[in-house]
């Protein structure tokens, strides 16, 4: 099992397949020219399953796909397909621009639950958060995964004075779709130009989610980053993920793998293990998984604190989002 030194089980892995995407969304992406990582550099999918074969041995049973987007790589499919025969609950958070290409493999690997993010509902602003015009493809796509018996969780990212005023409309949506909307606290990456005063916090949404509905708290799971609630008559749920306002490090059980093998054990850690250049000169890779899991700071990645409006956010050392990997 893999343990830190607060007693926190991990058993969760993210991978980050890529750090290229098909959308451009402004807080996720920098906005200087940001260049990919070359193929050659980014894990292969024997690599990949190799990794992930000796973190399911340490205790992982759970392993997300992500990126940058993970379905912009030709060997997706083979990478999903080499992942589905491992004894972990498998799924993978995406954008959704390609999932209709992809839904035989989803079958075939026995994926029952997607992340997508859609951070608006309407067309126009989907242009601007993205830069790109994929709105009613992600619609569409949307509504194809939940014909084919996925559980869909779409991630909302909301951020002061963009789409807050949303929160209530996305709720509406769940009237009738059987969809989990998730708001997400907006965070600081390099080079997504964030501010204190751009976050809107949980309170803040369940002020303006009581302006017109009465939600009621479900239970959340045990290592439920999300706060979860429902609404008397309506076929999906919501929940609320407050990252910022009110973490929830103390029950982490996450680790992450970036597209180029480096091994995070927080979203905000500073510090990251090389693992592929590992696994490529033959060493063991164990005794460093190990390494990275005893030194996890407490909270935050150890770069900050509960007081978020006191972050300067030139002053974190960390990664992209797209370079991390959501
Ligand atoms: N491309 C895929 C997608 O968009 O779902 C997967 C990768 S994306 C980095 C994973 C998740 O991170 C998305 O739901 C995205 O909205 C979220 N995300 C990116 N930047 C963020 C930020 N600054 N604050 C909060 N969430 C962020
Ligand atoms: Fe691409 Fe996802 Fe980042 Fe948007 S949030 S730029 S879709 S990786």
């Amino acid at each position: 099992m893999l343990v830190d030194g607060f007693n926190r089980v991990h058993n969760y892995l993210r991978i980050s397949l890529t750090d290229n995407c098909n959308l451009r969304c402004f807080y996720c992406m920098p906005e200087e020219d940001y260049e990919f990582t070359p193929h050659s550099r980014l894990m292969q999918p024997s690599e990949i399953e190799l990794l992930a074969k000796i973190f399911v041995e340490n205790g992982v049973n759970k392993i997300r796909l992500t990126g940058g987007e993970p379905l912009v790589r030709k060997d997706a499919a083979d990478i999903i397909l080499r992942l589905s025969k491992l004894p972990v609950s498998l799924t993978m958070t995406t954008n959704a621009t390609r999932l209709h290409d992809f839904a035989d493999v989803l079958e075939e690997a026995k994926i029952k639950s997607l992340n997508i993010s859609l951070d608006t509902l309407d067309a126009d602003k989907f242009q601007i958060i993205t830069r790109r015009d994929s709105f009613q493809k992600v619609i569409d796509n949307i509504h194809l995964m939940i014909s084919k018996n996925i559980h869909v969780k779409v991630n909302v990212v909301i951020m002061k004075g963009l789409n807050d005023h949303e929160i209530n409309d996305f709720i509406e949506w769940t009237k009738d779709l059987a969809v989990h909307v998730r708001f997400i606290e907006f965070m600081p990456f390099e080079g997504n130009r964030w501010t204190s005063n751009q976050v809107f916090t949980m309170d803040d949404m369940l002020q303006q989610i009581g302006k017109k509905y009465n939600p009621i708290r479900l239970k959340d799971d045990i290592n439920d980053t999300a706060k979860k609630f429902a609404i008397e008559g309506h076929q999906g749920t919501f929940a609320i993920i407050s990252t910022m306002s009110a973490p929830f490090c103390s029950t982490c059980n996450r680790m992450r793998l970036t597209a180029d093998g480096k091994m995070k054990n927080c979203l905000f850690s500073q510090k990251e293990t090389d693992l592929l250049s590992a696994l490529r000169n033959g060493e063991d890779v164990l005794p460093l998984i190990q390494e990275s899991i005893a030194s996890k700071a407490k909270e935050l990645g150890g770069q900050f604190t509960k007081d978020f409006e006191k972050i300067q956010a030139e002053d974190l050392q960390n990664r992209s989002m797209i370079s991390i990997g959501g």
